[in-house]
């Protein structure tokens, strides 16, 4: 029997990384399987505009690669389904009718209890199981009537998601015995934490998959990272590419205690992804980077200042303002400018034949003799001038591209604004 998952976002806002971290496991587990993945949007317990949402949902998730098969459905489309088959448990004497609303009924005695995929065996008494809301007052069908019906409807055969349902679990396992159907495997993953061990939220740092791509990361090392957090394929292994993972991954490895998210391991992780990307995926990278920052610096600019900073930047998001001396005028502060070695700078560059790194390299090393200073003392006012800032890529590349004529134009305004 081929396996059929679901991922169940409900639509409040932008897509949290930890609810994106479920999907992930649901997908790897269909992929892996040669299954289904469909897309379902829980919109009962919502009566806000979820077009939007939706879209955000889509957009998130195809960022990273995550697909679904088959058209997205929405659970308040089972609305009529649910009051038919709440109307037959009533008919059968497994629910009633209470002040409007429409109430399962639990067993008394007993437990109720599944072998979980993640955590083993789980079992609640049902004495500490109330009879639960299936159909509001208003006709509405509730979350925990509307998605074992989903399940049963779509022949979902694995729920994997997080562990702050697995309340919800003995009261959709009785639900679906009652309608006569056979419950799917149940898998509940681990709540991710922050590294201080609370609960991931606003104060660890970026929690939408929005703001991980603003931020510049890449889509496959989000990937790789989420994967590997509460799963593990070996010891070790830390860089996977998404197919290894598929291929590795299971369930029965998954851990039942909860993950960490630890930022700087993802900004290490994207680094390596970065770096390892081919000069010119990587700038295509940059240029795509750059247009959705809103940004409208020259593509071929871009394109030729990524090697200057594939070394040097971890996220993409750093780029910006580390380039910006490329595409747009500088301030330097005047502090750090010194008029003597900008001045001397400016005699010894005019000549430079040809305008390469190389030719600057060799003439700024002789500069350095010539005025008896160390490269340190020599670069630093040099850079300032150039870059505007004290951070930048490698000198000699940043001269050559930005041009004989504009950086000895910035070296004497520099000895200008120093003087
Ligand atoms: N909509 C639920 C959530 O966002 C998922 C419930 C389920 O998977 O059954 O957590």
């Amino acid at each position: 029997m081929s396996v059929r998952v679901r991922m169940a976002p409900s639509p409040t806002g932008l897509l949290h990384i930890g609810g994106v971290h479920t999907f992930l496991f649901n997908w790897l587990f269909a992929r892996g399987k040669g299954g289904e993945c469909l897309l379902r949007i829980e919109n009962t317990d919502t009566s806000r505009e979820v077009e939007e949402a939706t879209e955000q949902i889509q957009r998130s998730l195809t960022w990273l690669g995550i697909d679904w098969d088959g058209a997205i459905t929405f659970q308040l489309d089972a609305m009529d389904r649910c009051r038919e088959l709440s109307a037959r448990l009533v008919a059968d004497g497994a629910a009633y009718e209470d002040e409007g609303a429409i109430r399962f009924r639990m067993p008394d005695e007993g437990v109720t209890g599944w072998d979980d995929a993640v955590r083993g065996r789980i079992e609640f008494p049902n004495e500490q199981l109330e009879d639960v809301v299936i159909v509001r007052s208003d006709g509405r069908p509730t979350y925990n009537f509307a998605s074992p019906v989903e399940d049963m409807d779509d022949a979902i055969t694995h729920v994997i998601r997080g562990d702050d349902h697995i309340s919800n679990t003995p009261k959709q396992l009785q639900i679906l015995r009652a309608l006569g159907h056979e419950p799917p495997v149940y898998a509940h993953i681990a709540n991710i934490l922050g590294t201080d061990g609370k609960k991931l939220s606003k104060r660890h740092g970026a929690v939408s998959v929005e703001e991980f791509r603003t931020a510049g990361y890449l889509p496959e090392a989000l990937v790789n990272f989420l994967a590997l957090i509460g799963w593990a394929p070996d010891g070790e292994t830390t860089i996977l590419s998404r197919d290894e993972i598929v291929e590795r991954f299971t369930l029965e490895a998954v851990s039942a205690s909860p993950g960490t998210f630890d930022y700087a391991k993802l900004d290490w992780m994207n680094g390596v992804y970065l770096r390892a990307l081919p000069t010119g995926e990587y700038a295509e990278r940059l240029v795509e980077f750059v247009h959705e920052c809103g940004t409208d610096w020259p593509d071929d600019g871009i394109r030729a200042a990524a090697p200057l900073v594939q070394e040097k930047i971890g996220r993409l998001g750093e780029f910006p303002d580390l380039a910006r001396f490329l595409f747009e005028d500088v301030a330097p502060p005047a502090d750090d400018l010194d008029p003597r070695i900008l001045r001397a700078a400016d005699d010894a560059l005019v000549a430079t034949e040809p305008w390469t790194a190389a030719a600057i390299e060799t003439t700024l090393r002789e500069l350095c003799d010539e005025l008896g200073e160390k490269p340190r003392t020599v670069y630093a006012p040099i850079r300032v001038a150039i870059t505007g800032s004290r951070v930048s890529p490698g000198l000699y590349e940043s001269l050559e591209l930005l041009g004989r004529d504009t950086s000895l134009a910035r070296l004497r305004r520099g000895a200008e604004v120093a003087a």
